[in-house]
């Protein structure tokens, strides 16, 4: 990759340190991990876990809870860059840096493990060349030193690895929010910085799918756009449908892609309930009605 010229991005994973090496997927590396190394739990003790939408949907289907419940539980919010849209992350116990999943057995939602987790330690790189609007993935080695599974003899392909760790799902359904991401971040002055109601409306679609399920349901939202009875009771009912569907409402909001058909009348019956707020607002004697 190194002999392209290339806008790294940064990826979504902050997986610092990270080598400044990258591979593609067939690199051999040399690492093997098991429950009996010397190092065991040593990587969930001390965590930075960016979690994706699926991700999310993935543990908080695991854990019996609602998106809105796990995120108060377990995650902490942060920027990509200041002012811009947020990411979340796994929040740590309290007074610790260790992983709230973490037993002496290992991790108690392996089979629903974020991808972070899936990929270390390997760290996932999106790269976009400047001459291109699509990104790349490569990937890099973490190496850090209390990961002992380094020194162990096993080779393996970056490419056998992730199919391992059954990463093939987990990016396939990572991969259009980390793009959102990426095309956020290298927007630039020419989309500007999203607006508070924008940055809201990415964190509900993206991370907390039950609410936008209740945001798709409301009055405001079916009388802007147009779903047949059968499309609504999918979302309704699949959260997959829904995650795939709130990566098509972001993108038509934030970025004009359009691809939500919108009900003829949609922009009056907005400018009219617009209206109708301001009159109610000043006949309140609320002076600051611009904020509807
Ligand atoms: S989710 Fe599991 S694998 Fe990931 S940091 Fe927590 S305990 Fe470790
Ligand atoms: S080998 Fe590395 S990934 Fe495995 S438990 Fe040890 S520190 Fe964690």
């Amino acid at each position: 990759m190194a002999d392209v010229d290339i806008n790294i991005e940064e990826s979504p994973f902050e997986a610092s340190p990270v080598a400044p090496e990258t591979f593609d997927e067939n690199h051999v590396i040399k690492f093997r991990c098991y429950k009996g190394i010397e190092c065991f739990n040593a990587c969930c003790s001390s965590i930075d876990i960016t979690l994706t939408p699926y991700d999310i949907l993935r543990l908080k289907q695991r854990l019996g809870m609602t998106s809105t419940e796990f995120l108060k539980q377990y995650t902490i919010p942060f920027e990509f860059n200041k002012g811009s849209i947020a990411g979340v992350k796994l929040l740590p116990r309290e007074g610790s840096t260790a992983c709230q999943f973490m037993t002496e057995e290992g991790c108690s939602v392996y089979e629903d493990r974020p991808t972070a987790c899936r990929y270390y330690p390997v760290g996932l790189l999106s790269l976009r060349r400047a001459d291109e609007n699509f990104d790349r993935a490569s990937w890099a080695l973490v190496k850090e030193d209390h990961c002992k599974g380094h020194q162990e003899e096993r080779e393996i392909t970056i490419k056998d690895y992730r199919e391992e760790q059954g990463l093939e799902e987990y990016d396939e359904h990572g991969h259009p929010w980390r793009q959102l991401v990426l095309k956020m971040k290298s927007a630039g002055p020419a989309i500007g910085q999203p607006s508070l109601a924008s940055r809201r409306l990415f964190f509900m679609a993206c991370y907390d799918l039950d609410r936008f399920r209740e945001f798709v349901r409301s009055e405001g939202f079916q009388g802007t756009f147009k779903l047949s009875e059968a499309e609504l009771n999918e979302l309704y009912e699949d959260d997959m449908a829904l995650m795939k569907f709130s990566d098509r409402f972001v993108r038509q909001v934030m970025f004009g892609e359009e691809s939500i058909p919108r009900h003829d009348d949609a922009l009056e019956k907005h400018l009219k309930r617009r209206q109708e707020v301001q009159r109610l607002r000043e006949e309140l004697g609320e002076e600051d009605a611009a904020d509807s």
